[in-house]
């Protein structure tokens, strides 16, 4: 995936969110770790992309290399966050189900996503199902 150079909002956006969860991995506890500011919803979605709420403070094992994580078991992150952070994961679903019904820019986007590996939105908003957001 060509990602764009990282610009000063990133960089802000990385900076509040670690600071919100006071520079701690939000899965396991950690402050020892090298941190990562981790997008919910993926990085490709525009309108999400600075959105704090959208992001979540995790350790390199929490977000890409454990066998629990983000990454490797989206479906697994996506039921933690659910139990663990509600008011972050509604506000996501919101979100994503708002980004969703645009469909102009849903084939835009759409474009920029990695279809080859769809992990990302395919398992992680497995939970986007009616009974559970509405
Ligand atoms: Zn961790």
């Amino acid at each position: 995936m060509n990602k764009m150079k990282e610009t000063k909002e990133d960089r802000i956006w990385k900076k509040a969110v670690k600071e919100r969860d006071n520079y701690t991995c939000q899965v396991c506890g950690k402050k020892d770790k090298r941190l990562n500011s981790a997008h919910i919803l993926p990085w490709e979605i525009k309108e999400t992309r600075n959105d704090i709420m959208n992001g979540i403070t995790l350790c390199i094992t929490c977000h890409t290399f454990g066998k629990l994580s983000c990454h490797k078991n989206p479906i697994w992150f996506s039921d933690w966050l659910m139990n663990n952070k509600p008011t972050q994961y509604y506000h996501c679903m919101q979100r994503f189900k708002e980004w969703l019904n645009q469909e102009e820019k849903k084939s835009t986007h759409m474009d920029m996503i990695d279809w080859d590996n769809p992990v990302k939105l395919e398992k992680m908003f497995k939970p986007l199902n009616k009974e559970r957001i509405e």
